[in-house]
């Protein structure tokens, strides 16, 4: 765990780097320049592998909160290493996920036999289905989810979501990734479309309200200038 903000914290999941997987928390209650508590909802923002070198319950009680205390989950796309970890808390929030990564997740989408990730994905949901139990809501872009905007940024995988917390902080997923201080995209046998990847970038850069902090599914966040490392990204593709 690592405090990013007063309000915001990066739980470290998945496994020894660079197998690492990135979880968040925000806390709303929680001014993020004072730390002053008032009354706001706490956010999870992916939830790793259902197995990870620390629980998420661990990460979750580090930065002082319990999982029963979350009042929603935004997940950015049906990966293993994002959507695992619901089955390893009990969940009574709301969850919600791209409306395509749902339909993938369930099978009334059906990604293209002959592309790796879309076998990968046909094997996978019916091995590591999402848990049954879960308040699954559907997303779309640019709807607003209490103080988070949806953007629909396909390509990594076909429903994938970036949430910007209106108070500047972009949970990006595996839109893109950390690599030695730059983002980059995400590695192309982990993606389905790298030129709708590369669009998204572009087209995220173009219409998203700048942001201070990058969150992103792998790597090491940034804390400042986050808007200026994707608009720079943006501009090289
Ligand atoms: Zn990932």
């Amino acid at each position: 765990m690592r405090r990013l903000r007063e309000d915001l914290w990066l739980l470290e999941l998945g496994w020894h780097e660079p197998f690492g997987s990135n979880a968040f928390l925000i806390d709303d209650a929680i001014d993020p320049e004072t730390g002053e508590r008032t009354a706001g909802d706490l956010t999870l923002v992916d939830t790793g592998y259902r197995w990870n070198r620390r629980s998420l319950a661990s990460e979750i009680a580090a930065a002082g909160y319990e999982a029963d205390e979350i009042d929603r989950i935004l997940l950015t796309h049906y990966d293993l290493d994002h959507t695992g970890g619901l089955h390893s808390i009990s969940i009574d929030c709301p969850v919600y996920l791209g409306a395509t990564e749902i339909k993938l997740a369930e099978g009334d989408h059906q990604p293209p036999l002959a592309h790796h990730k879309g076998l990968f994905h046909r094997a996978a949901r019916t091995l590591f289905p999402l848990p049954e139990s879960i308040d699954l809501h559907s997303v779309t872009d640019e709807q607003w989810i209490g103080r988070f905007e949806a953007f629909a940024t396909p390509g990594h995988n076909p429903g994938h979501m970036v949430y910007v917390h209106e108070s500047g902080v972009a949970f990006l997923g595996d839109l893109v990734w950390e690599t030695d201080g730059e983002l980059t995209t995400p590695f192309w046998g982990d993606s389905y479309d790298m030129r709708q990847v590369r669009e998204s970038v572009k087209s995220l850069a173009q219409r998203c309200p700048p942001f201070e902090i990058a969150c992103m599914g792998h790597g090491s966040p940034f804390t400042e200038n986050g808007f200026d490392h994707l608009q720079r990204l943006a501009d090289q593709l």
